[in-house]
């Protein structure tokens, strides 16, 4: 398994230099959120996941959870990490004080979950949703259930699960059947199986808090009528502790492709008694916030993935000797030149670091924003920022996991032969990187969900708040000369977004296929334009940084040099999106379902 290292000083540029962390925190109110304590969360996240996190990564994936009547058993260590994981506070950090949380930004949350699932994606995952579940309660529960479920979720001793799926209905939540009858005392009685359920059963946390969709019986077919509900494995007592064990149980564990350590599981709710949270028939509603959170977890597993292969790919590279450099010999005391001498290796490692940068930038980005949705007190700002989070949320969630992946299959290419062999750890990196792209919501459903709902059901408007921030940033760089290579292909690259979405509005009322037929290549185009936004900003950064001599000169010729890759040997990958929408839905739809296949 390669060794992970976190990344603390591209995570510092970004949070600091960037994006001005200090600055964006205080404005927020979280007066206790200095540099200095960034700084020593940040190295004390790297520690823990470099130290406890990482080395159970590869046993974990070889030795997978066990199913045993019922009782799932992690791999070994996870129970001590996920115990000291819990001492050391970790899950508290950006929980509301009111409930044992230490009332830190989300922000600051989201760049240490990048460590956690860089070092090891299964072990992330138990945690992860366990955040997307308290925010759920908190922000729909009654206080009796924010009383009685929020510490013990915060301090880590439970953890929370999502349970949508069900087998016959996976994007299609309508058609669920698990069902929520109404008790004499205002409790629910809920029945059904759920499927695909993460960290479903376990044996980390005393306690397991599902936050479950299901139909009350007369509520409407269809999405109109779910509503969601709090299960608990075991029931509580009134002094809140846990009592007796609730009818819900674990039927089976997955096998499966990656993330071998995090437990998959079926659930079945025999009559489990069951909470209301939020109004009746509203529960998909209370279900996004969830979601939201989930879908931004899960675009950093793409970032994480392509950081930790990249870093393998990096190390291997400088070490492995094979041919000789095109330019002449580059190393000749050695039999052979590094393999990083060559053009096509250069390019894949270029290919992954830029992934990740980029990745991180537009990630903490979006952090900010939800710290401003939480804590902002200016309405139109808070407003601003969740019509940005809304537009690049799907963007973030399916280009940065297809992009992690990709970066992925670059470390295995990198290691040649090596790369397909367990031991090197870069096949599993791949493996483990699948899942990203399929669960909240597949690429093809997240690209719906911009293009359709999103863009189109706008008609154009909520591209206008992002849109107007980039224009702001290459107008205000207009006389910068340094800046042009990244500013112009930026403005040129926008301009045509805004025709490309008003040229399948229109082809759209002719024929509703064009929307289905552009939507990944649409959101793929976003996807490579954001990115450029963010890597010219973090080259102005370099740039501003070397003409005030401040030191680390090559840290930052090395941010300017990767902007300028991206921009020359990623971005025009934009242009071929653009020219199969533009081919539209034609060729896609014109071959007969009967005729696929001979
Ligand atoms: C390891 C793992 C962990 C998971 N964890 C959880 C969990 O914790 N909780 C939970 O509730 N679920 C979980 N899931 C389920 C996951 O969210 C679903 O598998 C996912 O949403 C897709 O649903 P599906 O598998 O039923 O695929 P389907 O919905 O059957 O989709 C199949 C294919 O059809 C495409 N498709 C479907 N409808 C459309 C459309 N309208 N337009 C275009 N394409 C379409 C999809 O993009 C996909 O490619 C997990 C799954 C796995 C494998």
């Amino acid at each position: 398994m390669p060794e992970y290292n976190a990344p603390i000083r591209d995570m510092k540029f970004v949070m600091q230099e960037l994006l001005d962390c200090e600055k964006h925190y205080q404005k927020l109110g979280y007066t206790e959120a200095s540099v200095e304590m960034v700084d020593a969360i940040l190295a004390e996240a790297a520690k823990f996941t470099e130290q406890v996190v990482a080395p159970i990564n590869q046993s974990g994936d070889e030795q997978g959870c066990t199913w045993n009547n019922g009782e799932v058993t992690t791999p070994d260590g996870f129970k001590e990490a996920y115990q000291q994981y819990v001492a050391g506070g970790w899950p508290t950090l950006a929980q509301n004080i009111d409930f044992g949380g230490q009332g830190l930004p989300h922000s600051l949350n989201i760049a240490i979950t990048e460590f956690f699932s860089s070092a090891n994606h299964s072990f992330a995952m138990y945690p992860g949703l366990s955040h997307g579940a308290l925010a759920t309660i908190e922000e729909h529960g009654s206080d009796f259930q924010k009383n009685t479920f929020m510490p013990k979720l915060v301090e880590g001793s439970w953890t929370g699960t999502m349970c949508l799926t069900e087998s016959h209905c996976g994007t299609d939540l309508g058609m669920l059947r698990t069902k929520a009858e109404l008790n004499d005392d205002g409790s629910y009685s809920i029945s059904g199986t759920k499927i695909f359920i993460s960290a479903g059963e376990h044996d980390l946390s005393d306690n397991i808090i599902h936050i479950v969709i299901a139909r009350i019986p007369g509520s409407p077919e269809g999405s109109r009528g779910i509503s969601l509900f709090i299960v608990p494995k075991f029931n509580i007592n009134e002094s809140g502790e846990v009592s007796d064990r609730n009818a819900v149980s674990c039927g089976s564990i997955e096998h499966k492709m990656g993330i071998n350590a995090n437990a998959t599981c079926v659930i079945n709710f025999d009559g489990a008694k069951g909470y209301l949270i939020g109004e009746v028939n509203r529960g998909l509603n209370c279900m996004f916030t969830f979601m939201n959170a989930a879908r931004l977890g899960v675009a950093t597993e793409g970032v994480a993935v392509a950081e930790a292969s990249f870093q393998g790919a990096l190390a291997y590279a400088k070490d492995r000797l094979q041919m000789r450099s095109l330019t002449g010999v580059k190393n000749p005391d050695g039999a052979a030149d590094a393999i990083i001498v060559h053009p096509d290796v250069r390019r894949m490692l270029l290919t992954q670091k830029s992934i990740a940068e980029g990745g991180r930038a537009l990630i903490s980005y979006l952090a900010q924003l939800v710290d401003i949705g939480h804590a902002s007190t200016d309405e139109a700002e808070k407003a601003g920022a969740e019509a940005k989070l809304a537009l690049l949320t799907p963007i973030a969630k399916a280009f940065l996991t297809e992009l992690g992946l990709e970066s992925t299959s670059h470390g295995v290419q990198i290691f040649g032969g090596h790369g397909f062999i367990k031991e090197w750890g870069m096949e599993q990196l791949m493996r483990d990187a699948k899942i990203s792209c399929l669960y909240e919501g597949t690429t093809g459903i997240q690209a719906l969900d911009l293009l359709a709902r999103k863009v189109l059901g706008s008609k154009g408007e909520i591209l206008k708040p992002f849109g107007a921030e980039v224009t702001a940033f290459c107008m205000s760089n207009k006389d910068n000369e340094a800046m042009q290579e990244f500013t112009q292909p930026i403005m040129l690259f926008s301009g045509d977004w805004q025709k490309m979405t008003k040229a399948i509005g229109l082809k759209a009322m002719e024929n509703p296929d064009e929307i289905g037929a552009a939507s990944v290549d649409y959101l793929m185009y976003s996807g490579y334009l954001t990115l450029a936004y963010f890597w010219a900003k973090m080259a102005k950064v370099a740039q501003d940084k070397l003409v005030a001599g401040e030191g680390d000169s090559a840290f930052y010729q090395a941010k300017i040099k990767t902007a300028r890759f991206y921009f020359k040997r990623i971005l025009p990958r934009a242009n071929g999106h653009a020219a199969c929408i533009e081919n539209g839905a034609g060729s896609i739809m014109d071959l007969d379902t009967d005729d696929f296949a001979f």
